[in-house]
Parts: structure tokens; C-alpha cells; sequence
């Protein structure tokens, strides 16, 4: 980046005096231990106070720095300070600022689940025609997404910026930072229903995205979800809907999968054959939310099919793994909801196994007052023709380990709490053999990652 520390001033309603004499800022970070020379500390109060830092981000190389004008008695003295009223704001402020200077074209997506890999794919899509740039990791909120705006670069083409939220007006506040020409909904799932309540709440919570969507700009969203349709109809913007269904604008057919890759036809581009590297019909939604808006930029359809051929998930998510005995491990030990954990036991279901396929399952987390139901509500998912053995983990799981002892006998069906992880590990490591598949999968607070590296070392 190229910015003088007098503009810097004027984006962010400076407090004080900047002198004029010509300081260049190359980065901006509130990461003191980011910075290098150049760069402009942001001092944040979070959990930590970000002004504790500003030696560090000195020694680091830090330029000048923001600073609140309510933290003047600690101010330092060997750098230039911009006085504001509360740095976070002139954070969000600068980062808009500098996406205006720059106008590349905006991608943001939302969802409950699959943001992350539809924003990758996205990315890799538009980068066979475009300079793009996009969300590093999963920095997808009041912090991440200002981070992402101010990592352009000044020949960036389109940026592509993942956008999470845990309650109402969070998307609104994201998206009229970013003035997306493109939003994408994924889907609505039940994550983070213990603050919404019902799944109409977080439709209407995702369908933020729209507030900051430019007059001109195009939504792409999940056309199988009838809370999406019902209110995309009431939109100013355009709208471009996927799916499975055919009345979807574009609609995805002959989904075939196996151990590694999944491959598909989408109706309207019947000469093209699309693969992905990933397993579970949700990659395909959302390799489908990606092809949409590599259309929507003319990306050529080689030119498509090639990004998702060589698609690199980003780590932790689904992916094939083996364990110390040979056997094969569907991991995906990152989250858990409902929706992701049917989608993922489906695709597992079906994949091919000499031996037997052991599903062992975590708790789902934030589920609120619906958890029990809601952990209930996967039972349909298990055929115990296809998956032979079920471990059950956690506090919230029972009623699952409960209701699926009519389908299960009592040495197939296990259940421990969340104190008994050792003991579930032990009978995992002994019931186990070379031959079958075993998928781990629960939300990240109950830590089943420790359970894989169990299978991969004993
Ligand atoms: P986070 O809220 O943590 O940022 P995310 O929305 O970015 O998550 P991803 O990281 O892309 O989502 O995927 C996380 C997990 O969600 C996957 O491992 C998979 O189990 C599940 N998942 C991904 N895409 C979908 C989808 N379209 N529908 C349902 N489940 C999905
Ligand atoms: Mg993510």
C-alpha cells in the first residue's frame, strides 16, 4: 500500500495536528508483532489493551501510530501519533477508505456453513482472469474483514472477503464497510441458533449482506433454501440463484462421487464436466455459489473447471487421512452443526470400505435449547447396513446415543461423556482394523483432533 500519513489522518477524523511533512505508511496492523517498517500500529482493546504494545510495535519497526485520545498520558513520543476517538472505528474507517482509493470490484460471502471454502474457491476461480486478493485464513469479522480491505494491493482487480456473524446487525454493519458487487448466501443452517432462536432469524440476519450491496450489484444465494427465495424476491439488487432444483438459474445435476473427488453437471453449461477434489454434495453447493460468480465475471468455463480440478482445501476441513494401522480417516475435526454433520455421514455412508465404517461423533455446540433435538435429529442419518459402528461423544449426544440403540446393538453403539475421552480412544484403538474407514467429526470445543492423532501414532 501506498498511503501519506496525512490522508491516513483525514480518513480517520484525526483529533490533533498532523504535521505535513511527507511520512509514507506501506501496512497497517494492530498486530504489533505484524509490523514492520512502514507500517501504522493500530492499537486495539480487546481482551488485551493494544496501546500495552506500542514499544514492541516500535521495536518492530512501526512508522507512526493511531492512538485514543482518552490513552494521552501513555502516548509515545518517538513516533507520529493520529489522535482518535476510538481506534477501532478509525480502523473500519481506514480500511474503507482505502477500498474507495482503490475500487476493486468486492465478492463477500456469508452463510451458516461453507464460507470459507466458497470464498477460496472463488478466489482460485477469478484468479485464472483477475488480480485478486482475499480473507487470509478465516478473518471474517469486525477485526478480519477491515484486514482484508487494507491487504489490497493497488493493482488488486476483486477482493474477496469472507463475512461471518453471531448475532443481528453484524452483516449489515460488515457489508456497508464493503460495498460488495457481488454478496453470496451459501445457506442458512442452525450455527449460532442459541442467539437467534429459529432459522427464519438467521435468514433474516444473513440477508444483511444485502444492505451494503451496491444498487448495481448481484446476489448470489442458495435457490434450494425457501427462507432465501422468500426474501430475495423483495430485493432492489439482482438476484442469481443455484441449486439442485431446475428453476434455479444455475442447477447442478449428475452428482457422482467417490473416496476423493466428487463430479458433476450443472444444466446450463451441458458440454462442461466439472470435479472437485472433495468429498460431500455441500462442495458441490458451494463449488456452485463459485461458479456463479465466475460467470458472472466471464470467467471461461476452462477456466473454471481447472481452478475447482485444482482446488486446495484449506487445512483442518474435511479431508481423507490414515491411521497408524493403514485404515482410512475422514477427519473433520474443525465444526459441527446438524446440516454439516448429515451432509458429512451421507457422503461417508458411501464411501468405499473393505471393513467397516465407524462413525465417531462429537458434540455439536451453541445449539441452545433445540441441542437435544437437534443431535436427535441425526439419527435418520445412520443406516447401520452402510455404518457399522457408532462412538458417541460428549454431553449433549445422549439423546442420539439413546435413540439409535433401536438401530444399533449394544457393541455397536457407544457412548461416552465428555470426561471419558481416554476411555473412548482406548476402545477406538482396539476395535479398529486396517480395513475400515473411520470419520471424526464435532465441533471444535470438544477437541476430537486429539482422538485423530490417537489413530495416527498408535
Ligand atoms: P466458519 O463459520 O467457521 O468460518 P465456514 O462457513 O467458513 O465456517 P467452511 O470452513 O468452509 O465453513 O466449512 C466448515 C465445515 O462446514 C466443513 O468442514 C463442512 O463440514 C461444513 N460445510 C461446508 N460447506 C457446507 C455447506 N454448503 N453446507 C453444509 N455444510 C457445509
Ligand atoms: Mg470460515
Amino acid at each position: 500500500m501506498k498511503m501519506q500519513l496525512t490522508e491516513v489522518a483525514g480518513a480517520v477524523g484525526a483529533k490533533n495536528e498532523i504535521s505535513d511533512e511527507p511520512v509514507d505508511i506501506s501496512s497497517v496492523s494492530f498486530d504489533s508483532r505484524q509490523l514492520t517498517t512502514g507500517s501504522l500500529f493500530v492499537p486495539i482493546v480487546a481482551e488485551n489493551d493494544g496501546h500495552d504494545y506500542i514499544q514492541s510495535a516500535i521495536d518492530n519497526g512501526a512508522t507512526a501510530t493511531l492512538w485514543d485520545v482518552n490513552h494521552q498520558e501513555t502516548m509515545p513520543m518517538k513516533i507520529p501519533v493520529i489522535l482518535v476517538d476510538d481506534t477501532l472505528k478509525a480502523y473500519q474507517d481506514l480500511a474503507k477508505y482505502y477500498l474507495n482509493k482503490i475500487n476493486p470490484k468486492v465478492v463477500a460471502v456469508t452463510g451458516s456453513n461453507g464460507k470459507t471454502t466458497t470464498k477460496d474457491m472463488i478466489t482460485e476461480i477469478l484468479s485464472q482472469q483477475y488480480n485478486v486478493c482475499k480473507t487470509e485464513a478465516n478473518f471474517n469479522n469486525h477485526l478480519g474483514v477491515p484486514m482484508t480491505l487494507l491487504s489490497i494491493e493497488p493493482n488488486t482487480e476483486i477482493v474477496v472477503v469472507e463475512m461471518g456473524m453471531d448475532h443481528p446487525g453484524e452483516l449489515d454493519f460488515l457489508s456497508r464497510i464493503a460495498q460488495p458487487d457481488v454478496a453470496v448466501i451459501t445457506m442458512i443452517g442452525e450455527a449460532h441458533i442459541e442467539f437467534f432462536g429459529t432459522r427464519d432469524k438467521i435468514a433474516d440476519a444473513k440477508m444483511e449482506i444485502v444492505n451494503g450491496l451496491k444498487e448495481d450489484g448481484l446476489l448470489v444465494y442458495n435457490a434450494d433454501e425457501p427462507l432465501l427465495r422468500e426474501r430475495v424476491a423483495t430485493i432492489k439488487q439482482r438476484s442469481f440463484g443455484f441449486g439442485h432444483g431446475e428453476s434455479s438459474d444455475l442447477s447442478v445435476s449428475n452428482v457422482v462421487g467417490n473416496q476423493v473427488m466428487t463430479s458433476f453437471k450443472v444444466r446450463e453449461m451441458p458440454d462442461v464436466n466439472f470435479t472437485i477434489p472433495m468429498i460431500g454434495t455441500y462442495n458441490v453447493d458451494n463449488a456452485m455459489a463459485a461458479i456463479s460468480v465466475g460467470r458472472h465475471y466471464r470467467v471461461s468455463p476452462d477456466n473454471i473447471v481447472k481452478a475447482l480440478s485444482d482446488f486446495d482445501l484449506t487445512k483442518n476441513r474435511t479431508e481423507w487421512l490414515k491411521g497408524h494401522l493403514g485404515e482410512a480417516i475422514l477427519s473433520d475435526v474443525y465444526n459441527s452443526n446438524p446440516t454439516a454433520a448429515k451432509a458429512v455421514i451421507k457422503a461417508f455412508s458411501n464411501s468405499d470400505v473393505e471393513g467397516n465404517r465407524i462413525v465417531v461423533l462429537g458434540d455439536m455446540l451453541e445449539l441452545g435449547d433445540q441441542s437435544s433435538d437437534m443431535h436427535l435429529s441425526l439419527a435418520d442419518s445412520f443406516d447401520n447396513q452402510k455404518i457399522q459402528s457408532v462412538y458417541l461423544y460428549g454431553d449433549q449426544i445422549d439423546s442420539l446415543a439413546t435413540s439409535l440403540k433401536s438401530k444399533y446393538d449394544d457393541k455397536h453403539i457407544h457412548y461416552y461423556r465428555l470426561d471419558q475421552k481416554e476411555a473412548m480412544t482406548q476402545d477406538l484403538l482396539e476395535a479398529r482394523t486396517k480395513n475400515d474407514a473411520i470419520l471424526i467429526k464435532g465441533s471444535h470445543g470438544v477437541h476430537l483432533e486429539t482422538v485423530l492423532s490417537d489413530l495416527q501414532s498408535h
